[in-house]
């Protein structure tokens, strides 16, 4: 077979694995896979007949977010949210649904799902077939009754322990979701909470869970509830505010992925004024440029830094959080084209989907983002795509 076989010249490519963008590129593409990547100089374009022209344009391997919540809307009406947390499975439906369009229309192709109260969005299995995203689910999390994580968990209750509860829920799902600290106080910088659970008891979940090849995701913030989740062996820290030197060091050491979420910060202060008698707005801020203080010492050490936007929470909006997030990973020294790396090659190893995604290099599909312009325009431009293409082709299904 002949297959098909076409070239597309891209004025900028900037590939995913965190290295430089290059000038003047072609991607030689054959039944949609790239089969290789070479320089073009202006006199030796390929044929026009079998070359698409993106030569204005710099292009990118689709994004992935680490850390939403389909089931969350990232309004900052107070009355609005507690309605949506109260709401069952077939209100939820559409909202989800309305999400994954709106992550689609930002070129973010794949997320990680970290959690929702009923486990809703383990059972859209239809709703989700024909929608150009990729899901990873949690399911319901699980977090000690009393404790934080009520929003999007159930379990453990009193007595009961966390590999049971895990268990005995049989929830099919791709990543299981563990609270292990509280939230962060917006009116008291840098207090921490305790674990809610031990390395002991987080230790035999991971063990099972990565028996059943599922990796687990732990929301914890402060040196010891990061500590704990840590030593017991879990693939990411999920937030890891103030979680210290010593735990990045650690987390470098045994390659533990974090996902810093510091955008949920930023929009926290960017709607305190809506909320005043929550929000110390130098509280807010102190605790964001700490995050990226710690960011800044996670890169000098080698931490695999995953982007995760926590969608869904207070101001943090679907789709479009991901470029605010890379925004601030720049702000704390990360280059454009590692804060793109942790949109997209980082997180596909996170996601377990690198085979596919994350990466434009030869052997791999060729799906990309098209954005008119230089790198010195992003990541602002990423916000305004041209076209998303799949397989070498243009997708139909987004319009800008
Ligand atoms: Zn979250």
């Amino acid at each position: 077979m002949n297959g098909d076989f076409h070239h597309i010249l891209v004025g900028w490519l900037i590939d995913g694995s965190g290295s430089p963008a290059r000038k003047n590129q072609v991607l030689h593409v054959r039944d949609g896979i790239i089969s290789s990547i070479t320089p073009f100089q202006a006199g030796d374009r390929p044929a026009p007949e079998l070359a698409t022209d993106l030569s204005h344009a710099v292009v990118v391997p689709p994004l992935i977010d680490a850390h939403v919540h389909l089931c969350m809307s990232g309004t900052i009406d107070r009355n609005f949210r507690k309605e949506q947390q109260e709401a069952d499975c077939d209100r939820l439906r559409p909202v989800a649904k309305e999400h994954l369009r709106q992550l689609f229309s930002h070129g973010v192709l794949a997320v990680r799902d970290g959690g929702d109260r009923l486990g809703c969005l383990l059972g859209y299995e239809s709703e989700l077939i024909g929608q150009r995203v990729l899901v990873r689910r949690a399911g319901r999390a699980y977090y000690r009754q009393g404790r934080y994580g009520r929003l999007i968990g159930g379990r453990p209750v009193a007595g009961e322990r966390l590999v049971v509860a895990y268990e005995q829920d049989g929830q099919p799902v791709d990543q299981v979701k563990v609270v292990n600290s509280g939230l962060n106080s917006l009116t008291d910088f840098g207090r921490q909470t305790q674990p809610q659970f031990s390395s002991t008891e987080l230790g035999e979940l991971v063990r099972l869970a990565h028996a059943q090849g599922r990796t687990v995701m732990v929301h914890a913030n402060g040196c010891l509830p990061v500590r704990e989740a840590v030593l017991a062996g879990c693939d990411s820290v999920e937030h890891g505010y103030f979680m210290g030197r010593e735990n990045l060091a650690l987390m470098a050491d045994r390659g533990t992925f974090w996902v810093p979420t510091a955008y949920t910060m930023k929009a926290y202060g960017e709607a305190a004024d809506r909320q005043p008698e929550r929000v110390d707005r130098t509280v807010v801020q102190r605790t964001l440029e700490h995050q990226l203080e710690q960011l800044t010492v996670a890169r000098q050490l080698g931490v695999r830094v995953a982007l995760g936007t926590d969608a869904g929470s207070t101001g943090v909006l679907h789709g479009e959080a991901v470029v605010e997030e890379m925004k601030l990973l720049m702000r704390a020294g990360y280059r454009l084209e590692e804060a793109l790396g942790s949109a997209t090659a980082v997180n596909a190893s996170l996601l377990g989907l690198d085979r596919q995604w994350g990466r434009l290099a030869p052997g791999r599909p060729a799906h990309f983002l098209v954005t008119r312009g230089t790198p010195a325009q992003l990541p602002r431009k990423l916000s305004y795509l041209e076209a998303i293409y799949r397989f070498g082709r243009p997708d139909p299904a987004y319009r800008r």
